[in-house]
């Protein structure tokens, strides 16, 4: 092990979080930088490896426990969310993770992923959406395009897609954002900003799948459009974009609007963007390339009670309040003896 011990404090490095099990997706699949993203971001985090739980479920990016030194649990089919609470329910001192697909979350799984948001468990979500499902070999997920053509539609799909962001906003998420699977640093920076929070945080992960569904976000991440066709978001910073720095988006009686202004000098109606602002969240989760720019970053941030906080909160009342004798507690009530 290479973990080294100074003054007490512990310093890992990012094989640290390797497993030395073979590493099983596709050649080209951006699974990989997800995978070092956040072996990277765990040693930045520099918490004892034993404290951290990687809970999957069902489909390629539910692969990933396996190749983290970390203690893990590959699940079943749309449950890693229960799972999950389970265990940070039980044990709050663990930091939680759930790795999940968009299939396995957003379809099979979205009454969970629902109920997690509204209960903010301090559990961290990676959503690694590839708009497929690439373990059963393509066939299309909730978040695929309307019009996809693919083996289960083969004339294209009928149906509009989930956007995950707005979901999970509109389910009463306290910390959300979003980035690319290429965007290296900017993940690694969101994964550190996702454990920083104290509730549930999601992190919705664009990610191609080089084999089923390639070049699906192309348009607005390749590295020559990237900067024309993505929104960074800032909190307290407007919203501008653009190589130039020379387009702002200005919110106004409920519509939006693209304004083009010279590089250094943005009128001064653009909107400031604002992470605890909840309607401008719903707002920036619903704009689409190529009408808008894309949204990446923090997108919603606020503080809440987390709801393990709440059960153990309760819990100390309660011991207070009654008796921790249990044969006291039984006579407590309304007993009676059946004969
Ligand atoms: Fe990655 Fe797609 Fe292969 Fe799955 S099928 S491992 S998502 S490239």
């Amino acid at each position: 092990m290479s973990v080294t011990e100074q003054e007490g404090q512990i310093t890992y490095k990012w094989t640290d979080f390797k497993s030395d099990q073979d590493v099983r997706w596709c050649p080209g699949c951006e699974d990989y930088a997800i995978l070092k993203a956040f072996q990277t971001a765990l040693a930045e985090l520099d918490i004892p490896r034993e404290k951290h739980v990687v809970v999957s479920g069902i489909g390629c990016s539910s692969r990933l426990p396996y190749y983290m030194s970390t203690y893990g649990f590959h699940g079943i089919h749309g449950r890693p969310i229960p799972i999950a609470t389970g265990v940070k329910v039980a044990n709050p001192d663990l930091v939680v993770w759930v790795i999940t697909g968009d299939g396995d979350c957003l379809s099979i799984g979205g009454n969970h992923l629902i109920h997690v948001m509204r209960r903010n468990v301090d559990i961290k979500i990676l959503l690694f959406d590839n708009r497929i499902y690439g373990l059963t070999k393509g066939q299309y997920s909730p978040t695929s395009d309307k019009g996809m053509v693919n083996r289960t539609a083969p004339m294209g799909t009928v149906e509009e897609p989930v956007e995950p962001v707005a979901l999970a906003l509109a389910s009463g998420a306290t910390f959300v954002a979003r980035t690319d699977a290429a965007y290296l640093k900017h993940l690694i920076h969101l994964i550190v900003e996702a454990h920083k929070h104290k509730g549930t945080a999601f992190l919705h992960i664009y990610q191609n799948c080089y084999v089923y569904n390639d070049g699906v976000f192309d348009d607005f991440t390749q590295r020559d459009v990237r900067d024309d066709r993505n929104l960074v978001l800032e909190h307290g910073k407007p919203l501008i974009f653009g190589k130039n720095r020379d387009k702002g988006l200005r919110f106004k009686d409920g519509m939006v609007e693209i304004a083009e202004f010279e590089p250094a000098d943005p009128p001064e109606d653009i909107t400031i963007f604002d992470e605890t602002n909840l309607s401008l969240a719903f707002a920036l989760s619903k704009l689409y390339w190529p009408r808008f720019p894309v949204p990446m970053g923090v997108i919603r941030r606020v503080e809440q009670p987390s709801f393990e906080e709440l059960i153990y909160g309760q819990i100390e009342k309660a011991k207070q309040k009654f008796s921790t004798d249990l044969n006291k507690l039984i006579y407590s009530g309304d007993v009676w003896e059946v004969k």
